[in-house]
């Protein structure tokens, strides 16, 4: 495995590869991430993981500041799991002006969810995106359904600037109990973390009743915004604060118009804090 921290060292490597496949990451590596290298690998010869915590995503300086940063594990854990390149670039290489240019994402995809709670997360996000699309010019790149909304950003992304770069998209891996893993779950203390699976609980109840009552007359949209409802307050009795828990059609990024006939489309989305840490999570239907 090739550790680079240079653009041009990138580059001549990558003239010897054939396929490429990108995993992009924060590092602070877990199975979640691995699990996308194995899935990269099944494709091309070569897997091109990033490990880079993009300061301009950041919403809270503290957040950047506390972000997990374990990059002597990270390194034995990628080349553990067979990736060929780790590209470690400093904030200066990926922005060595400030950056004045980003990219628009459309707000029916970065004013919701995610988007009303981490300002102007998903055209920073976008961008760096877009920077490694440019750097690396990979065939295939894998992202996590645990962000889902920001998988299908990204998807829409490179099909509309035309990247020639397929989007594969990875299951959530989760802890014996449900919790989704995360870079962040290391800040949860441990009375925290014992009970950090109740979002996915309420997720999976969520879908249970969906599954149960897609196909009877008070299936609607009034019934979608009552499981809604009777989750967040659920995660709220239970000491969470609850942002957000939304039913949408995964395949159009909206509101469902008619649940009964799009409810395999249904996927079920939520943020919540507990203590101090923020996690999302979502749970598909179908
Ligand atoms: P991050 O380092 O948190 O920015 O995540 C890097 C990539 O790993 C993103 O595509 C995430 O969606 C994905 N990812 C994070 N957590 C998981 C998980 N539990 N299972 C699968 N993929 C994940």
């Amino acid at each position: 495995m090739k550790v680079i921290d240079n653009i041009d060292v990138l580059k001549s490597e990558l003239e010897k590869r054939r396929r490429v496949a990108l995993v992009p990451t924060m590092g602070n590596i877990h199975e979640g991430h691995l699990s996308l290298v194995r899935q990269a690998k099944k494709y091309v010869d070569t897997v091109v993981c990033t490990v880079f915590v993009n300061k301009l995503q950041f919403n809270e300086r503290a957040d950047f500041l506390n972000y997990p940063r374990t990059i002597d594990d990270d390194l034995k854990k990628l080349e553990m799991n067979k990736t060929d390149i780790v590209f470690l670039p400093t904030g200066e290489l990926m922005y060595p002006c400030e950056q004045e240019y980003f990219i628009e994402v459309p707000e029916y995809i970065s004013k919701c969810l995610e988007g009303q709670f981490r300002g102007p997360f998903f055209s920073r996000v976008a961008t760096v995106v877009m920077k490694f699309f440019f750097l690396i010019k990979p065939d295939i790149a894998v992202f996590g359904k645990k962000d889902f909304q920001q998988a299908f950003m990204i998807k829409k992304l490179c099909i509309q600037f035309s990247t020639q770069c397929t989007i594969l998209l990875g299951e959530t891996i989760r802890d014996f109990d449900g919790l989704a893993l995360s870079s962040r779950n290391s800040h949860l203390s441990s009375s925290e973390r014992a009970k950090a699976n109740q979002m996915y609980r309420t997720l999976v109840n969520i879908k249970e009743k969906i599954l149960k009552n897609n196909e009877l007359e008070h299936f609607n949209l009034k019934f979608l915004s009552q499981l809604e409802d009777t989750g967040k307050d659920k995660l709220n009795n239970e000491g969470w604060e609850c942002e957000y828990i939304k039913v949408i059609n995964k395949d159009l990024f909206r509101e469902p118009i008619c649940p009964k006939t799009e409810w395999r489309q249904l996927i079920v989305l939520a943020a919540a804090r507990l203590g101090g840490t923020r996690l999302i999570d979502n749970i598909e239907i179908v």
